[in-house]
């Protein structure tokens, strides 16, 4: 037997929490389906999150289920493998065999970051590899920081660094040669320029020490900046006819996001997407407003259709017997006369 919500969140981050939130204080019956792999995993602390700055994703999220929870949402570990429409909303199948119904979907599975094949990357990835100023500038403030160009947008992200330290190296490796303007604006602000292909990135214990270039020689450094892919988690999105497409900046592929309007709403009615997956530059407090938004959204549409059915199911409407009735169980406190 399939259990039936109002709504089936699937993915339980900070944007599906945030929409689980919303939905079950307008007492909608929710159930969050969660992989519990959230992109931020691999970093000591969220911030830039106002009211908690610094706490650790994990224990973020655990204040998160907690809250959903006490407004009586359910919370599952798991993961929805695909969704397909039946008359009265969506069946979502779940990887252990068992599926759920729900009214509405509200899918935040987030993105994956593909980040650039160098060894000993992905080791340090969330700790001494970086790619977010606004997650990890100031915890690397002043310090020996390296920019690995795999793109267009080296230059850009080696002066954007260097708000944030003043020994900014950018290393050149499968990225373009700077414009001239580029060159200019990297020596105006001290940034030196390595040019030949990195090979590895190295680490002392737990700490990002340096990086290694197929010449041999080691720069030492303490944190390095890439520019992952962001690619967004759209399998079970794909299942119901939702796909995801390429997002570019200035001309260059930079990931692919789920198209929705404002509200999160995509191109299949009863589906809305919200965070990562539908918006690559989200934030952990943006995602969390755009589940908000979502859940509101949900809600009044659920509350059109209830509305809609509540009519249909009544007898023929007649003003007269409504009138009637109204007089007689309200009397002059209605009608005044
Ligand atoms: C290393 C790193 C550090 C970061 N630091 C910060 C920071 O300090 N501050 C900040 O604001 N932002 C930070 N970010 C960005 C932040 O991680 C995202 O903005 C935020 O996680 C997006 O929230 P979300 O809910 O959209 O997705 P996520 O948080 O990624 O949550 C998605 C959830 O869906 C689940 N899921 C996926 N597929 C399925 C499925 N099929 N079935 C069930 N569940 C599924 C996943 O397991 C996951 O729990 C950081 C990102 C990285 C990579």
């Amino acid at each position: 037997m399939e259990q039936q919500y109002d709504v089936v969140v699937i993915g339980g981050g900070a944007a599906g929490l945030s929409g689980a939130l919303t939905l079950s204080r307008a007492r909608r019956s929710v159930l969050v389906v969660d992989s519990g792999a959230p992109r931020n995993a691999p970093a000591g602390h969220v911030h830039n999150y106002l009211g908690r700055e610094g706490t650790p994703p994990a224990e973020l999220a655990a204040i998160g289920r907690a809250e959903v929870t006490g407004y009586g949402a359910e919370v599952e570990p798991g993961e929805a493998v695909a969704a397909r429409p039946v008359p009265d909303g969506f069946v979502v199948d779940l990887a252990d065999g068992r599926s759920v119904q729900a009214r509405r979907l509200l899918v935040t599975t987030g993105l994956v970051d593909e980040l650039p094949t160098v060894r000993g990357l992905r080791e340090q990835w969330g700790r001494g590899v970086l790619h977010c100023p606004y997650c990890h500038g100031w915890e690397v403030r002043d310090q020996p920081i390296g920019v690995l160009s795999t793109g267009p947008f080296g230059a850009h992200q080696a002066l954007m660094w260097r708000q944030w330290s003043a020994d900014v190296t950018l290393f050149l490796h499968t990225g373009p040669e700077p414009s001239d303007d580029e060159w200019e604006q990297l020596a105006a602000r001290g940034i030196a320029v390595v040019t030949g292909e990195v090979v590895a990135v190295e680490s002392a214990g737990e700490q990002l020490s340096g990086v290694r270039l197929a010449s041999g020689q080691v720069v030492p450094r303490a944190a390095v900046v890439v520019a992952p892919r962001f690619t967004a988690r759209s399998a079970v999105l794909e299942s119901l006819g939702v796909a995801a497409v390429d997002q570019e900046m200035a001309g260059h592929v930079v990931g692919s996001a789920v198209p929705a309007d404002p509200s999160g709403a995509t191109a299949v009615p009863g589906v809305w997407v919200a965070g990562n997956v539908t918006d690559l530059r989200a934030q952990v407090i943006s995602s969390a407003a755009a589940g908000l938004n979502a859940g509101a959204m949900i809600n009044a549409d659920l509350i059109t259709e209830d509305t809609r059915r509540a009519v249909a199911a009544r007898a023929v409407f007649s003003a007269r017997t409504e009138r009637e009735l109204c007089d007689m169980v309200l009397g002059d406190r209605r009608h005044g006369i």
